[in-house]
């Protein structure tokens, strides 16, 4: 028996990806501005609701549960939308996935964006991939100290940025600015802070790769949406091959438009070799389709060794787009989003809740008459404060008291959900014994709070 022992840790080896200008390169640089703008600049977008409302575009309202999206208002009883919601972007994923493979993890992914946002600071404070291996390989000096301060420096205040961009999604942004600023700011959004800032310099500064090779759920199973035609970015191993390491020397046959340079495994932020084929590791950034580009541009061959395409291409067959897997995704994402439209354009001003009180079932009062107690819940969804009558229907000789309330009658304000007491009787002498079905119908004074029914029951001996 063998005293040795295996582990079975490797530690992560670093890498140092080159920057590659190009076509793809641009488009990632839009995306990455495009959507880092979007995110850092949509609590501060200001909209007049009126009423008492927030005035922030979009703000997740935690304490009162609602959320407001520009004219949209997602309140507690419609929070379902959210859960819909978040099953949307699933199979929005699922269908983007089948068709164009892992284009979210290249350009839209937050890890794949602030990775990119802080590679470029390290560029800008460490010089190219060739000076920056040589200053991690060299000894501590005055000026690795002040490069390597600088770029850490820079990450925490943009992991701080980012951690706060997400706090004011969550309060008024203008006014929790001027509280982190004048440090008044609450515990807990001193704590969300640090921990996004945190969390957002160990990711994308240090874990970088790591986060898309063995974190990432979706790196596991995107697979399961592949097939033949599904958009990759691969090597075309049939005009690459044999590879030459330098194509002037070769003299016999045809040769392999592959010059074995290195360029696209030196570009490529999981440090893989796209020509060793199809691996879970590659995020479809395209880096190395710009490099290889360059390289082609200079031996004056055609673009494309390493490309855009589908396996079915590559074994010479038409990619075909429209497929049975991406009709039934595209079919549930519009059936999804269809619906969620609907239920938002249709969204009614008012919500009427009626809650019977079952102890004393009911009352038999001096006069003879039956009297049952019910608790009204009306909530108020327009940006106006709104009165209300309410009626019970489908009771012979009934007669409706609402308590008096602390407003004065069913006066609501935008946004509240107020109880009121109703007390409903039936005269002596009318009605049959036991439950009688009623309609409460809530009707607002003004046409746009709009109205609501409750079917609900009335008690007699
Ligand atoms: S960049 Fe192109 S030519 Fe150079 S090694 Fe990669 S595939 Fe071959
Ligand atoms: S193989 Fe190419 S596309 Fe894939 S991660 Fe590396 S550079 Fe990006």
């Amino acid at each position: 028996m063998s005293n040795s022992t295996a582990t079975l840790y490797a530690a992560q080896v670093k890498i140092y990806p080159s920057y590659q200008s190009g076509f793809f390169r641009k488009i990632r640089w839009s995306v990455l501005f495009f959507l880092l703008g979007i995110y850092y600049l949509i609590p501060f977008i200001r909209w007049e609701r009126g009423g008492g409302l927030p005035n922030q575009a979009v703000l997740f309202d935690l304490p009162n549960r609602k959320f407001y999206l520009f004219d949209i208002v997602v309140w507690p009883q419609e929070i379902f939308l959210l859960t819909f919601l978040l099953i949307l972007m699933a199979v929005g994923l699922f269908f983007m996935t089948s068709l164009a493979g892992r284009v979210f993890c290249g350009y839209m992914c937050f890890q794949t964006v602030w990775t990119d946002l802080f590679l470029a600071v390290e560029r800008l404070f460490e010089g190219s991939r060739n000076r920056r291996m040589k200053l991690d390989r060299e000894g501590w000096s005055l000026g690795k100290g002040l490069r390597k301060a600088g770029k850490h420096l820079a990450w925490l205040m943009i992991g701080a940025a980012t951690g706060g961009a997400f706090v004011f999604y969550f309060a008024d942004a203008p006014t929790l600015l001027g509280r982190y600023l004048d440090g008044s700011a609450s515990f807990a959004a001193w704590f969300t802070l640090i921990f996004l800032t945190l969390t957002t310099y160990v990711m994308a500064g240090f874990a970088r790769e790591q986060v898309c090779i063995y974190m990432c759920p979706y790196a596991r199973f995107q697979g399961a949406m592949f097939d033949q035609d599904t958009l990759v970015i691969a090597y075309d191993e049939q005009r690459g091959e044999p590879r030459q390491a330098n194509r002037r020397q070769r003299s016999d046959g045809v040769p392999g438009h592959c010059i074995d340079c290195g360029a696209c495994v030196r570009v490529c932020p999981t440090g893989i070799d796209i020509r060793d084929g199809q691996q879970y590791q590659c995020i479809t950034c395209a880096a190395c389709i710009d490099a290889c580009d360059a390289v082609m541009d200079r031996m004056k061959l055609p673009r494309g060794l390493v490309r855009y395409t589908s396996l079915r291409e590559l074994a010479g067959l038409p990619t075909r787009l429209l497929r049975p897997r991406v009709a039934v995704y595209g079919a549930i994402l519009l059936l999804m989003a269809g619906g969620i439209a609907w239920n938002l354009a249709t969204q009614a001003p008012v919500d009427l809740n009626v809650l019977r009180a079952r102890k004393p079932l009911y009352i038999t009062r001096s006069d003879g008459s039956i009297q049952n107690n019910y608790t009204v819940r009306v909530l108020n969804m327009t940006s106006r404060p709104q009165h209300y009558a309410l009626t019970a229907e489908g009771l012979d000789h009934a007669h409706l008291t609402v308590a008096a309330s602390s407003n004065g009658g069913l006066n609501v304000e935008p946004g509240e959900a107020l109880p009121f007491t109703v007390y409903l009787a039936q005269a002596a002498g009318s009605g049959q014994p036991g439950p009688q079905p009623i309609t409460f119908h809530l009707r607002a004074t003004d046409p746009a709070g709009g109205s609501d029914v409750y079917q609900s029951v009335f008690m007699r001996p």
